[in-house]
């Protein structure tokens, strides 16, 4: 049975765009062999993605009564599971004084303490489940940029039902079996390996090209939008602060891009108003919001009515606490917590995934009943801390920074608990006062006490994950203290 919707072949053929129908053979080859046959044929995991997939299309239509009964269910399922043979768990389960027909439900689960990143790093072979064949497990590490890299093993069972949620929020956000996608992306695990023939291959037939954000200067993104002018893609998967920089190019350039045909799906990092703004104002189209991560895949995705991402519960069961208490709350932000539904060989059980943001019980207007995560405010990293201890959203700086030509990119750096460095890279038509003016936007909250300093540099390299960050922050993030915030 084919996944992919009859209109798809009508929409292909209404192309009417000489530059698209040059590549036409690829759609139709990418729609009719690639996606029904070759796919599904190349590994047993493709196939079981789809199958999955076409299951959870199936069950995420219900109430949320019945969502929530189901991945209830997939809870407790897990935590029998880890009670059973996962030492680390084990362990934890008996100290917080857990009792399997009780309390293997969200009530009881609210009594563990986080899972912390030092935990995986600490106890890296404790979190293995036993009885679980090492070689059949996939590797994989997260958290390059934010300096403190984790590493974990996932399974098969894990590495179908992400790529069928992925398919899933995809199909939530303009792209459809067939598509052409161009990928905006520096992570060398995904586009490094298209370096090999028969990852160029697979490339081809999934309609997908891809543009390294490793490598952002002025000449490739040049480069970029010559090929992308060409390839006419209808969506551009991207960081956010990628198609940020990118559209910041284009219109310091005075380009207006004929592409995408039909969204922006932005991931990975957190997309202010600010820069979804600039982006769509820059591509005419939709901007989607995706928040996902290596370790437990796509969280929650955006749906056109832009009213908050909607959570995969039946892939993860998510909470957000309070920064002080640790109690869970709604509709006011705090960290988010993760429940990883699908991982059994390193189970991931209310994993602090370094997030702030807000969850709510609203229901979203498109009528699909999944939780919201009503905002994402960023990561903990990208919080700043004035010198009298207010807590305020990096994005602050972002728009502090809006509107002011002049300025190709920046970086804002909190590098002491008073010392703050601006990095500027100036572009031709550089006034100096819009750098007091910029001043003057910062000093409003990080007060007279604050030391702040301009760089001029000639760029901003990214991490070694590939993304640009705006907001650096390199104190940790105070807790048990009264604060403010401000965005
Ligand atoms: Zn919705």
């Amino acid at each position: 049975m084919s996944a992919i919707p009859e209109t798809r072949s009508v929409e292909i053929a209404e192309r009417g765009n000489p530059a698209r129908r040059r590549c036409q053979a690829r759609d139709l080859i990418s729609l009719y062999l690639n996606y029904p046959i070759l796919f599904p044929m190349r590994k047993s995991l493709n196939r079981r993605a789809l199958e999955i997939m076409r299951n959870k299309l199936n069950a995420i239509v219900g109430t949320r009564a019945k969502i929530e009964e189901v991945q209830r269910s997939r809870l407790r399922e897990l935590l029998s599971f880890c009670s059973l043979r996962n030492p680390f768990y084990r362990d934890r389960f008996r100290r917080a004084g857990l009792r399997e027909k009780l309390d293997f439900c969200p009530e009881g689960l609210a009594q563990l303490p986080p899972l912390t990143k030092v935990d995986l790093q600490e106890s890296f072979d404790r979190l293995v489940s036993e009885g679980v064949s090492r070689e059949r497990l996939v590797e994989n590490s997260s958290g390059g940029s934010t300096g403190d890299p984790v590493n974990l093993l996932q399974d098969r069972n894990f590495l179908a039902e992400s790529l069928a949620t992925a398919f899933i929020s995809d199909k939530m956000q303009g792209w459809d079996f067939g598509a052409r996608r161009a990928l905006l992306w520096g992570s060398p695990k995904d586009c490094g390996r298209l370096s090999s023939a028969k990852a160029r291959l697979s490339a081809y037939l999934n309609n997908e090209n891809c543009y390294d954000s490793f490598n952002m200067g002025i000449r490739e993104m040049q480069r970029f939008h010559e090929e992308l002018t060409r390839f006419q893609p209808d969506n551009i998967l991207a960081y956010a602060s990628s198609i940020y920089l990118f559209a910041r190019f284009q219109k310091e350039a005075r380009i207006k891009p004929n592409y995408p045909l039909r969204s922006i799906i932005s991931s990975a990092e957190t997309l202010t108003d600010a820069m979804r703004a600039e982006v769509e104002e820059c591509f005419g189209v939709p901007v989607y919001d995706r928040y996902g991560t290596r370790e437990v895949g796509t969280i929650a995705s955006e749906c056109d009515h832009h009213a908050g991402l909607h959570l995969h519960m039946l892939d993860h069961y998510a909470e957000v606490v309070d920064f002080e208490t640790g109690q869970g709350i709604w509709d006011k932000p705090g960290r988010i917590l993760v429940t990883l539904l699908t991982n059994y060989a390193m189970p991931l059980i209310r994993y602090d995934i370094g997030d702030v943001g807000i969850l709510t019980e609203d229901f979203c207007p498109c009528g699909r009943s999944a939780l919201l995560v009503k905002k994402l405010l960023g990561r903990s990293s990208d919080f700043v801390v004035s010198p009298s201890g207010r807590l305020i959203h990096g994005e602050y700086f972002t728009h502090a920074f809006y509107g002011h030509r002049g300025i190709r990119q920046f970086q804002f750096v909190q590098e002491t608990a008073t010392l703050y460095l601006v990095r500027v890279v100036k572009s031709a038509d550089f006034q100096p006062p819009s750098l007091e003016a910029v001043r003057h936007e910062i000093e409003l909250v990080l007060g007279q006490n604050a030391e702040i300093r301009f760089e001029f540099v000639e760029n901003i390299p990214s991490a070694r994950s590939g993304k640009w960050r705006f907001t650096i922050s390199k104190i940790p993030l105070p807790v048990g203290q009264n604060r403010e915030t401000a965005s």
